[in-house]
């Protein structure tokens, strides 16, 4: 199958925020509620279709390396056009880690790509975090990143994160 664009995008995030539930979700529409967060994939791909075009999504997970801090290999991040930058809605920690995952950006990114934050498990929603735009925001050096609340559990808002990046990215590729 051919693609009018070709679109490589990586999620980072602390363990256990659900990088992984967001691919599967994503792409094979499945939920595994236990499970060893150090399993990572390596990619997966999905066409979207924009207007006339097919736009190929690329999209790679990280996993067991940030518990340990260990810089994701620069190679990891080359040609990148899209950092999907995933926390815990229900976990300050994870919200504190963000500044962490921006500076290995900066490091390591070449090209200015485009960074969207997920906060994750919005289906819980007794142990949400307060305020957690303020908090992100701060954190963000006042940048304005697109915030998505999103649910691998309840599919809440993941097909719109993804048709966001392709159409973004399409727009100004
Ligand atoms: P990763 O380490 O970032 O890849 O996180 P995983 O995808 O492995 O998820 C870690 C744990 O959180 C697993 O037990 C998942 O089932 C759970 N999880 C992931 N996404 C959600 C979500 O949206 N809601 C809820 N309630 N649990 C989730
Ligand atoms: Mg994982």
């Amino acid at each position: 199958m051919s693609f009018d664009f070709l679109c490589k995008t990586i999620l980072v995030g602390a363990s256990g925020v659900g990088k992984t539930s967001l691919i599967q979700r994503y792409i094979d529409d499945i939920f595994i509620p236990e499970k060893d967060s150090t399993i990572g994939i390596d990619y997966k791909t999905k066409d979207v279709e924009i207007e006339d075009s097919t736009f190929r999504l690329q999209i790679w997970d990280t996993a067991g390396q940030e518990k340990f801090h260990i810089s994701l290999s620069s190679s990891i991040y080359k040609n990148t056009n899209v950092l999907i930058v995933v926390f815990d809605l229900t976990n300050k920690e994870t919200v504190n880690s963000l500044e962490y995952y921006f500076t290995e950006i900066e490091n390591n990114c070449r090209k200015n790509p485009l960074i969207v934050l997920v906060g994750n498990k919005c289906d819980l929603i007794e142990n949400q975090i307060e305020n957690v735009e303020e908090k992100v925001k701060q954190i963000s050096n006042e940048k304005e990143f697109k915030l998505f609340k999103t649910s691998a559990k309840e599919r809440t808002n993941v097909n719109e994160l993804f048709y966001y990046i392709a159409k973004t990215i399409k727009e100004n590729p």
